[in-house]
């Protein structure tokens, strides 16, 4: 994969619908242009203890952070006292990752894996899989998901559990959008924005003061189609959280939080 500092969408930007996309999206100067601007301790202090008390109630020691990205909660986990180790598919990532957990004091053992073929690459069983920030949304096809999740599912123990979030696509997909569905990340520096909403694609905007602008193409996954998925699959028992709280009005949340218990 080159890496570049521009995104390459092509000359239709809304028929890229393909999960390998993903590669070309998350590239160097992304990766830096997030870290600038979303700093960890602001988004440490929205998420709150959300994720270290759902890892430690259940007696979680060993987690796989399969989306990485600039290493934020891989980072959070080691300093939570966790055995961590870090996957993503995009090396641009990983790379950023790894500097920024040496500048908090930690050196990060990453693997660089896609989700399809991660029994191939990683090696171990783990407590629990982590895979945060919406990113099980570039998965463009049913087979994809179904196939990533089987392989996390081979790599947890027998009593492991799988920690995924997402947007709330529902409210995205049923009641349109239009400027009041701008999300904005850690106050106003960063937006983002449907510039296009079908049932096979969500094409989102994201906006920096500076003037700069990059785009992600993701599949809207409506949340109860999810859960179906992670039931089919073998997870026994699943709780979604609203913004990390366990009772929500459906169409209120930005984001979903899944718990999957194996056993
Ligand atoms: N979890 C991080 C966070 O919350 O800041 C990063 C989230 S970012 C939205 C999604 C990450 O998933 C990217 O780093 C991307 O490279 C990775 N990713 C997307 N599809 C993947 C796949 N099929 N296999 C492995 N990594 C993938």
């Amino acid at each position: 994969m080159d890496s570049t500092h521009a995104q390459s969408f092509g000359d239709n930007p809304i028929e890229v619908r393909e999960t390998d996309h993903y590669k070309h999206e998350y590239i160097e100067g992304i990766a830096d242009k997030w870290d600038e601007l979303i700093d960890w301790d602001t988004r440490a202090k929205n998420e709150g203890d959300f994720f270290i008390s759902a890892l430690k109630e259940r007696g979680v020691k060993k987690v796989l952070d399969v989306s990485t990205g600039t290493g934020f909660h891989s980072v959070r986990l080691l300093k939570a006292g966790f055995e961590v180790v870090s996957v993503d598919g995009s090396a641009d990532m990983l790379a950023k990752a790894f500097e920024n957990a040496r500048k908090h004091g930690y050196i990060l053992r990453t693997v660089l894996a896609d989700w399809r073929f991660l029994n191939r690459d990683v090696h171990g069983e783990y407590d629990a899989i982590i895979c945060l920030g919406n990113s099980f949304t570039h998965l463009f096809k049913e087979r994809d998901r179904r196939k990533a999740l089987a392989e996390y599912y081979a790599m947890l123990k027998h009593d492991g559990l799988l920690v995924l979030d997402q947007r709330n696509y529902d409210t995205i997909l049923d009641h349109g959008y239009s400027s009041k569905h701008i999300y904005h990340y850690c106050g106003e520096n960063v937006t983002a924005e449907p510039e296009h909403v079908d049932e096979g694609l969500t094409r989102f905007k994201y906006s920096f003061p500076d003037g700069s602008e990059f785009h992600l193409n993701m599949f809207p996954l409506r949340k109860n189609y999810l859960r179906r998925l992670m039931k089919e699959v073998g997870f026994q028992k699943i709780e979604t959280y609203g913004d990390f709280q366990e009772t929500y009005h459906e169409a209120e949340p930005d984001f979903f939080t899944h718990v999957a218990e194996k056993r």
